[in-house]
């Protein structure tokens, strides 16, 4: 297959993690036989400077011309006295709005080697591997009226959801768990709120098409607290869009450090896939960024947009490989540094690279 990928590496640490992705993605692609092309293009606050707004005509072009979007980070404090609608997070939002998705997967999952990272013990983080897929497009965020109204002091905002907005994120969610431990927790709260009532309704109806995944409700109370408790217990968790917000924040303390943690917008004409950090202006520049989540991120990209699982797994295998053998970025090896090796940014994106090589020679 040939896979054409646009990548927008934006600002501060944005640029030094896509870079590592890009090479991982690129020796993996050639080493499997695979045809790809890369592409760069500006977004955020780069573009601004070079083209006097976040999004570009022509960045956006490129972006819906090709099959999966690499997006670094956008945001920097040079344009924080800027308002909002002209700031360099706005590019990523036309670009989220252009491209469509609709299912926000976040991977949340434990490794042993990082378990120290984590203010959870590791008895129970250990294991863990959730898959959230949090719908992105619908209820409270986007939900109609929405108003403060500043001479009566009032605010509201709408959850609003369709039937075929619920169905169309839920096939997703149990598609995924059919290849993955055959589980979905739908979270709501059906108990207080209709459209959950809804959402419950629609997700146990779409369950029917898929016998072989077993579905369980949650309320998005109980859940918070499941989530820290017993990790281990969920496989796919399908959530509306506040919900999930929420709840894959709360569980990036599974894995440890926001540098680890990859993410991918699917369902839409182009899926668009990120590292869920933002873009660290604090260590911008210096070689200290993680750039393990971007290079998550590629693998989600050969499996969501590519389908080469196996190869998707072999990066995933060979960081696994990387942290066991004692390499770590500052961020993940803040207790106990001397018994690690440090690696900067460039030198942990080499290590994963030597041990994916070594891999696919093995395999
Ligand atoms: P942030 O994720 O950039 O940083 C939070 C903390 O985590 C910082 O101390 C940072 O040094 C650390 N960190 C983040 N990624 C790391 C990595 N890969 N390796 C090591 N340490 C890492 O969040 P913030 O400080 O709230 O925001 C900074 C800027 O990023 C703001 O302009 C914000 O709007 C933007 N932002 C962008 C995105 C995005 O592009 N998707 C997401 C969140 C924030």
């Amino acid at each position: 297959m040939h896979l054409k990928i646009l990548v927008t590496a934006g600002d501060g640490i944005g640029p030094e993690v896509t870079r590592e992705a890009v090479e991982v993605l690129t020796e993996v692609l050639r080493d499997t036989g695979h045809t790809y092309s890369i592409d760069q293009r500006a977004i955020g606050g780069i573009a601004i400077k070079q083209f006097g707004r976040p999004l570009p005509e022509e960045t956006l072009a490129a972006a819906l011309d090709s099959d999966a979007v690499l997006l670094g980070a956008v945001g920097s404090n040079e344009f924080n006295s800027l308002p909002p609608e002209k700031r360099p997070e706005v590019g990523l939002l036309q670009l989220r709005s252009a491209l469509g998705g609709f299912a926000n997967l976040r991977p949340a999952f434990a490794f042993k080697e990082l378990a120290a990272c984590s203010p959870l013990r590791p008895e129970i983080i250990d294991g863990a591997d959730i898959l959230f897929v949090r719908e992105l497009l619908g209820g409270l965020y986007f939900g109609q009226p929405r108003e403060w109204n500043k001479t009566t002091n009032e605010a509201w905002n709408t959850m609003r959801y369709t039937k075929d907005e619920v169905a169309r994120v839920a096939r997703i969610a149990f598609e995924l768990a059919s290849k993955r431990r055959m589980k979905v927790t739908s979270v709501d709260k059906a108990n207080v709120l209709e459209v959950s009532q809804l959402w419950r309704a629609t997700v146990t109806e779409i369950a029917k098409d898929f016998p072989s995944v077993a579905l369980e409700h949650q309320y998005v109370d109980a859940m918070s607290m499941h989530l820290m408790n017993q990790p281990k217990n969920y496989d796919v968790v399908l959530t509306e869009n506040l919900f999930g917000d929420i709840l894959s924040d709360e569980s990036a303390v599974i894995t440890g450090s926001l540098g680890m943690l990859p993410s991918a917008t699917i369902g839409g004409k182009v899926n668009l896939y990120e590292p869920v950090h933002g873009s660290a202006p604090d260590i911008a520049g210096k070689g200290l960024a993680n750039p393990l989540g971007a290079i998550l991120t590629g693998a989600l990209i050969l499996r969501h947009s590519g389908g080469l699982e196996a190869e998707a797994a072999a990066i995933e295998a060979s960081v696994r490989k990387v942290l066991e053998q004692g390499f770590r970025t500052p961020d993940l090896a803040r207790t106990n540094p001397q018994s690690f090796t440090i690696l900067s940014t460039t030198e942990m994106g080499a290590k994963v690279r030597e041990t994916i090589k070594t891999m696919l020679v093995n395999a």
